[in-house]
């Protein structure tokens, strides 16, 4: 009896009469990708591309220069997510500073308080998945009077970086498997645009590899039909509106702004920043450091890979001088770095043992 994997796969066959790019905005779906070995599985004309939907990667040289240099006061105490801490710096990465690793914003808040005697920063980086759970502590750290907590926003939202996609002519991107975590705040509404104005379909999915072989396929339908739509296939999370308590919740606390994303530049409207009622929590505000020009790691092609320009096998320092023990840039040391998901799972090696096992299940 063929499984629900291997109807899928054989429909994606049948329709992938000409070569299609898709892009995987988000990290957790690459790396759901590489880990099931379904690009091993899927017609040659059919590229999974990868897009720049990994927090830790699309951060800047200069915020983590900045928080680098911060950690050096004496008074401050750097708090972070785990995968921050290795992501090179010009001349060293956080690591050397021994920040604190929290597993939420509101631990942060916690160690705030148990360090009255410290200014206690919080890194936030990330998307609208993860920026409304920071606005909520910011609301705590008022309620609180907490005096001494910090953030050094450096969030990113994910359509206007669709946008600047669409509107490269560089980059060629026939459709877009949305992410399914920020689509759970956001809804499917901010993504209209790539379907109405550049006739790009996309399709919210959920990050089994059933759920992204069936956005794929919706997808390719409706490439081959010539009917782009914004589709949500992972409706059991996502409602079109998205979570308006959270997003009312965001934009009280926040305020959209121009962002830089590293090796892609500035992206109007595409960053978060305090909004003038919370602005004495940015940590800007408060320690104002000149810093020397930030310079990205020689030879690393993040940029072009978190745009699709490029894959992770075509960086001669992949596997070689890169790898997850010794980093050159951020797409190998996140969690749901591109790279990183190339080297533990080996992605275009062929058949990889990640995908004979997902052969075996099929
Ligand atoms: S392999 Fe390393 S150096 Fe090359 S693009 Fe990826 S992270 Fe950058």
């Amino acid at each position: 009896m063929k499984t629900i994997a291997s109807k899928l796969i054989e429909a994606i066959e049948k329709h992938a009469t000409t070569r299609m790019n898709l892009m995987e905005v988000c990290g957790t779906h690459t790396m759901s990708i590489a880990k099931s070995g379904m690009r091993s599985m899927l017609p040659e004309n059919l590229r999974l591309l990868s897009g720049p939907g990994c927090p830790v990667c699309v951060t800047p040289q200069e915020t983590i220069d900045y928080a680098i240099e911060l950690a050096h006061e004496k008074d401050i105490m750097i708090t972070t997510f785990g995968d921050m801490v290795r992501v090179p710096g010009t001349r060293n990465s956080l690591e050397a500073s021994s920040p604190k690793i929290v597993y939420s914003p509101l631990d942060a808040l916690s160690v705030a308080a148990e360090n009255p005697e410290k200014d206690v920063v919080f890194m936030g980086i990330g998307f609208e998945t993860t920026s409304p759970t920071i606005a909520a502590t910011i609301f705590a750290a008022e309620k609180k009077k907490v005096k001494n907590f910090y953030l050094l926003p450096a969030f990113k939202l994910i359509p206007p970086a669709l946008r600047f996609i669409a509107d490269s002519t560089d980059i060629n991107v026939q459709g877009f498997i949305l992410p399914g975590h920020v689509s759970t705040i956001i809804g499917s509404e901010p993504y209209e645009f790539l379907a109405q104005k550049h006739h790009i379909p996309g399709c919210i999915t959920g990050f089994e590899p059933i759920d992204i072989l069936q956005g794929i396929l919706i997808l390719m339908k409706q490439i081959i039909e010539g009917k782009p739509s914004i589709t949500i296939e992972y409706e059991r999370v996502v409602k079109p509106e998205g979570n308006r308590k959270a997003l009312e919740l965001l934009y009280k606390v926040f305020e959209v702004c121009d962002s830089r994303w590293r090796g892609i530049g500035v992206i109007p409207e595409s960053g978060l920043r305090l909004s003038p009622a919370f602005a004495r929590f940015d940590v800007r505000s408060k320690y104002d450091i000149e810093m020397p020009r930030s310079v990205e790691p020689k030879g690393c092609i993040c940029g072009q890979v978190l745009l699709g320009l490029k894959m992770p096998l075509d960086c001669a320092l992949f596997s070689k001088t890169c790898t997850p023990m010794t980093p050159v840039g951020p797409c190998m040391v996140s969690s749901e770095g591109s790279c990183a998901a190339y080297f533990k799972y080996g992605a275009t090696k062929g058949l990889t043992e990640g995908s004979k096992r997902a052969k075996r299940r099929l």
